[in-house]
C-alpha cells in the first residue's frame, strides 16, 4: 500500500514537472505556429493561388479562409478563458464584435435567478461548489488548472503546445473555429499544391521554379499540411462531436467513467443534465440562431460572445442537475489531473 502511494506521488511529480516544462516551453511552441502558419498562408498565395480557376471566386473565398484562420488562432491565444473570480465580461464595441440580432432576456450577462428559455433551450442557474485546490466558490463545469492555479469558467483543456493558454468559456469558439479553418486550409493545400510538390521536387519537368518560395520551404510545409489535416481533422471532428453532445473534453471523459460505474451497478444513468438536443447544442456553442448572432458569424473572423455567463446553463428538459451520480462518485479535479 505503501509503494503504490510512493509510485502515485512520483507520477504527481512527474506530472507536475512535465507541466512547468511544458508551461515554460509555451510561447516558443506559440511562435514556431505563427511562423509555421505565416509560411504555409506565403507559400500558397505565391505559389497555388495564381493558378486556381475562377479566380473571381476561389481567389476571395481562400483569402477568407486564410484570414479566419489567423484571426481565430489570435483570438484564441488572447481572449482569456474567463476566470471564476474575474467580473462578467460584456460584448465589446468595434468593428471586430459582431452585432447581435436582439437583445436577449437571462442568460447572457446580468445574473439569472429563474430558469428562461434560450433558443428554445430552458436555461438554469449553476450549482456552486468548492474548489478543493485553491478553496474558491466557483459554478458548476469551471474546473481548476494545474498550469494556471486558477479556476477556470467552462474549463476544457490547458493547451501549452498550440495556445499556450486555457481553453475555457470565452476562447472556446475561437479553438474549435481555428481548428475547423487550419483542417480546411491544410487540406486545400494538401489538394491543390500536389502538382506544385511534384514540380518541386523535379519530378515534372520544368525549366525553372518561378515563384518566390523556395523549392525546399514549399515541399517541407506541404507535408506538414498533409500531416496536421489528418491531425487536426480527427481532433476539429471529435471536438465538434463533444459540442454537439453538450460536453468539454473534461466531462467527456468523467461522464464515461459514470456511465461504467452505473453500468457495473446495473443501473441506468443518465449522467449529463446539459441539454441533450445536438443542433441546440451546436447553435447554443457558437451562440448563433434565436437571439443569438447571425449564421455568418462562422465565416467571418468576429469575435461574439457566449449564450451565458458561466453561471447558468442549458438544461434537458426536467433535469436540473446530473442524475444517476451517486453521492461519493463525482470526481474531483485531483482525479481528473
Ligand atoms: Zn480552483
Ligand atoms: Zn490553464
Amino acid at each position: 500500500m505503501i509503494c503504490a502511494q510512493r509510485v502515485f506521488r512520483c507520477f504527481r511529480a512527474l506530472e507536475r514537472l512535465g507541466d512547468r516544462i511544458t508551461g515554460a516551453a509555451g510561447p516558443y511552441f506559440v511562435a514556431l505556429a505563427i511562423i509555421l502558419t505565416s509560411t504555409g498562408t506565403v507559400c500558397f498565395f505565391d505559389v497555388i493561388a495564381p493558378g486556381l480557376n475562377y479566380r473571381l471566386v476561389t481567389l476571395p473565398i481562400c483569402i477568407l479562409i486564410a484570414l479566419n484562420l489567423h484571426m481565430h488562432y489570435y483570438y484564441v491565444c488572447t481572449v482569456r478563458p474567463g476566470f471564476v473570480e474575474e467580473p462578467p465580461k460584456l460584448q465589446g464595441h468595434g468593428l471586430l464584435w459582431a452585432k447581435r440580432r436582439a437583445k436577449r432576456r437571462g442568460g447572457d450577462g446580468g445574473v439569472l435567478t429563474a430558469p428562461v428559455r434560450v433558443n428554445g433551450a430552458r436555461v438554469t442557474v449553476a450549482e456552486i461548489m468548492k474548489c478543493r485546490k485553491c478553496g474558491q466558490q466557483r459554478p458548476e463545469r469551471a474546473h481548476h488548472c494545474r498550469i494556471c492555479n486558477r479556476c477556470v469558467l467552462k474549463y476544457d483543456h490547458h493547451c501549452p503546445v498550440r495556445i499556450n493558454q486555457c481553453v475555457g468559456l470565452h476562447n472556446e469558439r475561437h479553438f474549435v473555429l481555428f481548428l475547423v479553418y487550419l483542417a480546411i486550409s491544410t487540406l486545400c493545400y494538401s489538394v491543390l499544391g500536389w502538382p506544385f510538390l511534384l514540380e518541386s521536387l523535379g519530378v515534372t519537368y520544368s525549366l525553372e521554379w518561378p515563384y518566390h518560395v523556395p523549392e525546399v520551404a514549399f515541399a517541407m510545409i506541404y507535408i506538414l499540411a498533409v500531416v496536421l489535416c489528418i491531425a487536426v481533422g480527427i481532433m476539429g471532428g471529435y471536438h465538434i462531436w463533444e459540442v454537439a453532445n453538450g460536453e468539454t473534453s473534461v466531462e467527456a471523459q468523467d461522464h464515461e467513467v459514470y456511465r461504467n460505474r452505473a453500468k457495473e451497478r446495473s443501473e441506468s444513468t443518465i449522467p449529463n443534465s446539459v441539454n441533450d438536443r445536438k443542433r441546440k447544442n451546436l447553435e447554443l456553442f457558437f451562440n448563433i440562431g434565436d437571439g443569438g448572432y447571425p449564421w455568418y458569424t462562422l465565416i467571418l473572423p468576429l469575435r461574439v460572445m457566449p449564450y451565458t455567463d458561466g453561471h447558468s446553463w442549458a438544461r434537458r428538459d426536467g433535469y436540473d442537475r446530473h442524475a444517476g451520480v451517486r453521492v461519493g462518485d463525482e470526481l474531483t479535479d485531483e482525479e481528473e489531473g
